[in-house]
């Protein structure tokens, strides 16, 4: 099965995007690889610190490498967010294939100081490392009530310059940038500022981007970051409403008990989301 690093590689050769779809049951998990194997696409399966306390690090990796034995797709696995150098050793011991460091809200310093650290450990382990040092705004929840503008403040957004000294002195290969890709879904769609895009892939031409805050953005904006260079699309609110709003669906039409039978219709919606995203980021048949 091909690497993190390989996989990532051919993104970039190939000009398609990985789908980071997170993860914080069994159920999301079937529908994530089932998505990946039905569309032939390597995935990304991630979990934040919150979902990996509830799933367990040793359990993740067990789960991933028995379903990827199955499904014979690549499955790379991520902790998404990592929030610190433990966080993040504590996964790659474990056994993750990448790791995201969120340094978002340090220090310009202390976060270099800390994503070096990680990416000394991480490299040793032959797995990447993606780094982030402007926090990127919302949270994967319901914001439908609010204007995503409000949250698009441009003086937060990515400084292309700062970018390239961020990667130069910590050595990361994936950078996340804040272009306007906000977590969770709003009242409108979200759109991006695709010249700063434009700007840091100059700035960083050999240097791997991510986006994050997938839900809710509008699709050309995505298409076009992806030519641009994204390599990696995040997307966990549309999966966790699509749960959510199927199980509860699912719960107030009838009076099953049998959790295996109530679990079938979400874990259907929430791969139906998957594959729409997998079709979206140009990845179906990558793995073929
Ligand atoms: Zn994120």
């Amino acid at each position: 099965m091909k690497t993190a690093f390989e996989i990532l590689k051919q993104a970039n050769d190939e000009h398609f995007a990985l789908g980071a779809f997170n993860c914080a049951n069994i159920e999301t998990l079937k529908a994530i690889t089932q998505a990946a194997a039905n569309l032939k696409a390597p995935v990304i399966l991630e979990a934040s610190d919150g979902e990996i306390n509830y799933m367990g690090y040793e359990q993740m990796v067990s789960l991933k490498r028995i379903y990827e034995k199955q499904v014979g797709i690549p499955i790379i696995l991520n902790l998404d967010h990592g929030k610190d150098f433990d966080s993040c050793k504590r996964a790659i011991e474990a056994g993750f294939d990448y790791v995201h460091l969120d340094g978002g809200k340090m220090e310009f310093e202390d976060n270099v100081a800390m994503a070096t650290e990680v990416v000394k450990l991480a490299h040793e382990h032959g797995i990447p490392v993606e780094g982030e040092m402007d926090h990127i705004e919302g949270s994967s929840a319901d914001h439908t009530t609010e204007d995503p503008k409000n949250l698009q403040n441009e003086k937060l957004f990515t400084d292309p310059d700062r970018a390239e000294e961020f990667v130069r002195r910590t050595g990361i290969d994936v950078f996340a940038s804040f272009i306007g890709n906000l977590h969770g879904l709003y009242a409108d769609q979200k759109h991006l500022k695709m010249d700063l895009l434009t700007k840091i892939k100059e700035k960083l031409p050999n240097t791997w981007l991510s986006l994050h805050g997938g839900s809710g953005t509008d699709s050309n904006d995505v298409v076009n970051a992806i030519k641009l260079g994204i390599v990696k699309v995040n997307v966990n609110s549309e999966l966790r409403i699509a749960f959510k709003m199927t199980l509860q669906e699912v719960l107030n039409a009838s009076d099953e008990i049998a959790v295996y039978k109530i679990m079938d219709k979400p874990i259907k919606e929430v791969q139906r989301v998957v594959e729409g995203k997998i079709k979206l980021f140009g990845t179906a048949g990558k793995a073929a």
